[in-house]
């Protein structure tokens, strides 16, 4: 049970942790119950396909907020607890426990899980997903089992596919990322980008199979994974498997309760769903654009699978149930560490931008822009923390900016930003 002001937070990752801190900050005072099904304090996710496989972070350093936080903040936490249905009319949770917890407020931040490999043998021991830590303890557990020069197949050439791959590298591997689409990235990066990254990869050692299917998993006698068949029937040998193959929603609880839901859970720029007093962030949101959407050709709405994303839809409810609405209207942005690149993307290029580079890709250093109508709508940066900085205010404030402005690296570009402080 909980009083029927309570606000009820189901999922205690980015968005959940953010909505509660939020909430306070605000000056929310009614009872806060952040329920999480892990069993782990929450955690930073970002590191677990980058340093920790590295060896660069351990996992004492993922909490996302130190151990005093929540009972500082007046903010019960209780973790591996499952929420298994919501009233949306009595405004009732129910536990896998058996227990239940009346709410006033709502907040459904259950994110997402891997999507499964749908081919034989993708049980096999030695396939790893990686969405959790417990996931990551398991990938680096096999790759100091797996020692150097040992061979790790990574499927699929998204964000993760490629950060583990480059991480498996470092520590000594052979590594080869099988990709469906024929380019790196498809789903954020236009060709231009995915060209690039595919060289950067290759000249670190990586293979790359583009365009490329996987039939089934081959397993030993114990059941170990040994290899990889490709759709075209060729054999990969492999010591251990890392799928990245992209991910679902977690909307079950919300469909089961009648909430509306396409592709994620369907929220407006202050995270409401369907349902009164119920709220909706993060990974498991589709959620309305503001600032993306006023660009000519930009989409209304979509699920942005980020920390930024996550934790912009929980600072909106936070400021709804707070009673100060401020409706999300950040520019997108994130990022991604692979080998020494660091990758900051901002705003979402669409088909039809005009590409300008500012900077010299070779050299691994400079600023892709995507000109629409003549303003900058969003910009891919690559050891170009400065200008990606810049460029979330240049997006923001819709700066026009002459092309052979943009490419001129010695040009400042300070000038064109509406959005920089007075003087
Ligand atoms: P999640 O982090 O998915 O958390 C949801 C939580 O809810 C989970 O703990 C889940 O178990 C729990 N839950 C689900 N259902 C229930 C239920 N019924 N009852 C109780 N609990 C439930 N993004 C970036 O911007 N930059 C990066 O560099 C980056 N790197 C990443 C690296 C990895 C390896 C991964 C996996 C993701 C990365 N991301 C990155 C994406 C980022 O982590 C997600 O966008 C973010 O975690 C979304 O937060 P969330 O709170 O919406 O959902
Ligand atoms: P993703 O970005 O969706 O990429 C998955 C890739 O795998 C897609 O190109 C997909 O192609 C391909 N694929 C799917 N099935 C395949 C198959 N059977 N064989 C070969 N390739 C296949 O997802 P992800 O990289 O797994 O990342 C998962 C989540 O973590 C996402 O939410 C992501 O945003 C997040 N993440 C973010 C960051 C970051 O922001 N830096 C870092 C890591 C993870 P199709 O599109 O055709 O399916």
């Amino acid at each position: 049970m909980a009083m029927a002001e309570t606000l009820v937070i189901v999922g205690a990752s980015y968005a959940g942790v953010q909505l509660a801190a939020s909430a306070r900050e605000l000056g929310f005072s009614a009872p806060i119950v952040l329920l999480g099904d892990e069993v782990h304090a929450p955690y930073q996710r970002p590191p677990l396909s980058k340093g920790l496989l590295s060896g660069k972070t351990t996992a004492d350093q993922l909490a996302l907020r130190g151990p005093d936080f929540y009972a500082e903040q007046g903010i019960e936490l209780r973790l591996g607890v499952r929420a298994t249905a919501i009233d949306v009319a009595a405004q009732r949770v129910q536990l896998a426990d058996g227990g239940t917890l009346d709410y006033g407020w709502l907040a459904l931040a259950t994110g997402a899980r891997c999507r499964p490999l749908p081919v034989p043998g993708a049980q096999l021991r030695g396939v790893h997903a990686l969405r959790t830590l417990d996931d990551a303890l398991a990938v680096q557990a096999a790759v100091t089992a797996c020692g150097p020069g040992r061979r790790a197949c990574v499927i699929g050439g998204g964000f993760i596919g490629l950060e583990v791959a480059a991480a498996l590298k470092a520590a000594g591997a052979e590594v080869t990322v099988i990709e469906g689409q024929p380019r790196l990235l498809a789903r954020s990066f236009p060709p231009a980008m995915s060209d690039y990254v595919a060289d950067a990869h290759r000249q670190r050692g990586l293979t790359l199979e583009l365009g490329c299917g996987v039939q089934a998993l081959q397993g030993d006698a114990s059941g170990q994974v040994q290899a990889v068949q490709l759709a075209d029937g060729r054999l990969l040998p492999c010591d251990m498997v890392v799928l990245g193959i992209g991910v679902l929603p977690n909307t079950e609880l919300a469909e089961a309760a009648g909430i509306a839901c396409a592709g994620g859970i369907l929220v407006d720029g202050l995270s409401r769903t369907s349902a009164p007093q119920v709220l909706a962030m993060g990974d498991v949101a589709n959620m309305a654009l503001p600032a993306v959407a006023a660009l000519p050709g930009g989409p209304e709405r979509m699920r942005l699978e980020s920390i930024q994303a996550a934790n912009d839809g929980a600072r909106a409810a936070a400021s709804l149930i707070a009673g100060r609405p401020q409706p999300l209207s950040a520019v997108p942005w994130f990022w991604s560490e692979q080998h020494e690149l660091k990758f900051q993307m901002a705003g979402l290029p669409a088909p039809g931008d005009q590409c300008v580079l500012r900077g010299d890709m070779a050299s691994d250093r400079f600023t892709l822009f995507y000109l629409r109508d003549g303003a900058v709508a969003a910009a891919h940066s690559v050891n170009r923390p400065a200008e990606h900085m810049l460029a979330r205010k240049l997006i923001a404030g819709r700066a026009q900016i002459p092309p052979e402005v943009l490419a001129d690296a010695a040009s400042d570009l300070k000038a064109f930003s509406t959005l920089r402080p007075a003087g």
